[in-house]
């Protein structure tokens, strides 16, 4: 069965003023429900990591000043939301939701995460709306706990997952594999194993060949036994930040692409939601929803 972990704080952390676009982790479990694609029985609630879990990427003072309201004025501009406690709680159940989803990724092939996919955050400090850098929690335990040997990780987030590269620099047992909008934030890019920065205005047709010409040679070289996958929906054409001309379709063939790739090569998958931007709502939830549809049919 399809595991995804969701819990009510994270639609309820959120600062007032951020509903929109983080509307979405709301009203995406319930499209998801309503269409019948998942049942309640599908959801897993995580707790929350502790901080000694999250050593191995953030940096003691950080994790400190986070659980102390500590930070300053420009760290917390640098976040973009106002920061609580509970936003603070907040991200570290989501930290916790993306590791158990390689958990169970590892007996049903793929987990999902509703939220996560915070690829912006460092080691010692927070950017564009993340905290926590879960990917890079998770990886760290599951490489620590041995559970894992080698890890890639698809960032196809239309934003490069810079936090994420620079977590992983010197780690060769992760791979960080980011393709994003070669103009897009963060201006001054990290350096990832692989990096595809591809031009504004790019459409379905070539970032699909990119992705079908990249993805199984990187499968076949770094032979992973987990694959994190960010499947942000900030590359559709509606998006307001995200400068690229993908269509809905072409978003859900991606998804299709990389979660049959993982699933005929049986490596474990473990999915996180990332970016979505677009105007209007029921583009950002119809694209995340397919991302679920998509494993369900592949996997299930
Ligand atoms: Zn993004």
């Amino acid at each position: 069965m399809l595991k995804i972990a969701f819990s009510p704080v994270y639609k309820y952390a959120l600062p007032e003023g951020h509903r929109f676009p983080m509307l979405k982790y709301e009203l995406l479990p319930e499209q998801l429900l309503y269409e019948g694609t998942i049942t309640e029985d599908h959801f897993f609630h995580p707790e929350q990591l502790v901080n000694e879990e999250m050593l191995f990427t953030h940096t003691a003072e950080y994790l400190h000043k986070l659980d102390h309201q500590l930070l300053s004025k420009k760290e917390i501009r640098n976040i973009g939301f106002p920061m609580t406690t509970a936003l603070v709680e907040r991200g570290k159940y989501i930290s916790k939701g993306t590791y158990d989803c390689a958990l169970y990724a590892m007996t049903n092939g793929v987990a999902m995460n509703i939220a996560g996919g915070t690829h912006h955050a460092f080691a010692d400090h927070g950017e564009g709306f993340c905290v926590y850098n879960d990917f890079a929690i998770a990886s760290h335990l599951l490489l620590d706990r041995k559970i894992c040997s080698k890890i890639l990780i698809v960032d196809l987030d239309v934003h490069q997952g810079n936090g994420t590269a620079r977590i992983f620099k010197d780690e060769q047992r992760v791979f960080t594999f980011s393709m994003h909008g070669a103009k897009n934030y963060p201006t001054r890019k990290e350096q990832s194993d692989l990096d595809i920065g591809v031009p504004d205005k790019t459409e379905d047709a070539y970032f699909l060949k990119m992705l079908k010409e990249t993805l199984p040679k990187l499968i076949d070289e770094q032979q992973p036994d987990m694959i994190f996958y960010l499947a942000g929906v900030d590359v559709l054409e509606t998006d307001k930040l995200g400068r690229l001309s993908m269509t809905l379709n072409g978003c859900k063939e991606r998804d299709r692409f990389v979660l049959e790739q993982c699933h005929k090569n049986n490596i474990p998958v473990a999915v996180s939601m990332g970016g979505g931007y677009s105007e209007e709502i029921r583009f950002i939830i119809d694209a995340h929803a397919n991302t679920f549809r998509m494993a369900q049919e592949i996997f299930f």
